[in-house]
């Protein structure tokens, strides 16, 4: 019940478990289709160039900003919790002149500071995350698609933590590159990176080592790579998972099966039910961590639906709850990063531990672990606020 990874729904472990398949075999390329359908669904676009990027979230994000920028771009991270750092970092990487603005945690950006830091650094690229577990915020992004435009900016942004748990249209919100992992509410184990991006975004990263040149002259590459990484060159990953099917790397089958299952899973039970389950059970954790007398932690109205942050109590030792939380319940709760180490815990009900049972068996463990750290806490108060919660939202599953 942390902040991710979470438990892989069974029927996502159950389709990693299937036979493997050859990476030309027609199942694995019909599959291969109906992975990229299912999750244009799932991000909400039309995009053709929807797929999987072999790897963890990171590998998605990586990919994404090597192949978009080329070096000596200005690139705009506007930065609201640790993972903007890792964009930064990422970006340097690539080459980028990276410009930053940071706000203090627990806060998002309002759309006129991002319009402002536009207009001043008029970046190729704007990168940022939609949900930061970090902080557990989501930053809104409606409005800045017509930002970017009036500047012929590029709009990334990592969606990791928020796909499948928050409202996120990636068309309606016009945004030209979005990546993401499984083991946030996916509900799948890390190792996957879904992907989906725009025409604009397809045409900035060109066709390095396009079709006519690959057929024309196999195995000959160009002396001169823009993208500077092989393996999370986008232009070649295109040619790997669109119609002329151009060898690159050797899909990961199994993570294949589970980003699958991950994305049947969400479209069989409706992505817009899912995002509600996850507001429903978000809204009964943090009503019950309040019941408990704890204190949210940051902006109340920009939270996460699928993690909370909670103030550790004054004099308690929060690893020390959390290892009697794993030890004694085998519950796992996350601690905190950078400025929040040591003040918060976060707890997430995300993927297919977005449920009832384990909201409440969660509430009820940590209640019982506080008190014998000596924390005075209403007696069931977790418990009964969470039902109150339930009750109000028409008692679901
Ligand atoms: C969890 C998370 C990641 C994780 O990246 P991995 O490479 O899968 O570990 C990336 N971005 C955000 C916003 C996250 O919350």
């Amino acid at each position: 019940m942390g902040p991710g990874p979470i438990n892989a729904d069974p029927r996502v472990l159950r389709a990693m478990s299937a036979g493997l398949i050859g990476q030309f075999d027609p199942a694995m390329t019909d599959y291969m289709g109906q992975t990229q359908e299912l999750y244009r669904r799932v991000f909400q676009t039309r995009n053709e160039h929807t797929l999987l990027v072999d790897g963890t979230a990171r590998a998605g994000i990586e990919a994404a900003l090597f192949s978009l920028i080329t070096p000596g771009d200005r690139v705009l991270v506007p930065i609201f919790g640790r993972f903007g750092g890792l964009l930064r970092e990422i970006c340097e990487r690539a080459g980028a002149e990276v410009h930053v603005r940071e706000i203090p945690w627990g806060t998002v950006f309002r759309p006129e500071q991002i319009a402002e830091a536009i207009a001043q650094t008029r970046p190729a690229l704007v990168a940022m995350v939609h949900g930061d577990t970090s902080t557990t915020m989501l930053q809104p992004m409606d409005g800045l698609r017509e930002i970017c435009d009036r500047y012929g900016a590029l709009l990334y942004t990592d969606v990791t933590a928020s796909l499948g748990g928050n409202p996120f249209d990636q068309d309606e919100l016009g945004i030209d590159a979005a990546t993401a992992g499984l083991q946030k509410c996916l509900g799948g184990p890390s190792g996957s990176a879904p992907a989906s991006f725009s025409p604009a975004a397809v045409e900035r990263i060109g066709r390095r080592h396009s079709v006519e040149a690959g057929l024309r002259d196999p195995g000959q590459f160009p002396s001169e790579h823009r993208i500077r990484s092989n393996y999370f060159d986008l232009g070649m990953i295109f040619d790997y998972w669109g119609a002329t099917r151009l060898n690159h790397h050797t899909e990961a089958t199994s993570m294949l099966y589970a980003a699958h299952e991950c994305a049947r899973i969400i479209v069989t039970e409706g992505l817009a039910e899912t995002i509600e389950r996850h507001r429903v059970h978000g809204a009964a954790m943090h009503a019950g961590v309040l019941g408990l007398g704890l204190r949210d932690f940051g902006e109340a109205q920009y939270r996460m639906n699928n993690v909370v942050a909670v103030h550790i109590p004054e004099g308690v030792n929060g690893d020390a709850v959390r290892a009697d939380m794993l030890t004694d319940f085998a519950i796992e709760i996350g601690t905190s990063f950078g400025p929040l180490h040591g003040k918060v815990w976060r707890i997430g009900t995300m993927g297919y531990n977005a449920r009832r049972d384990t909201v409440l068996s969660t509430l009820a463990a940590l209640e019982s672990v506080l008190v014998r750290h000596g924390v005075s806490v209403p007696r069931s108060g977790g418990v009964e606020a969470a039902l109150d919660s339930y009750r109000g939202a028409g008692n679901p599953a």
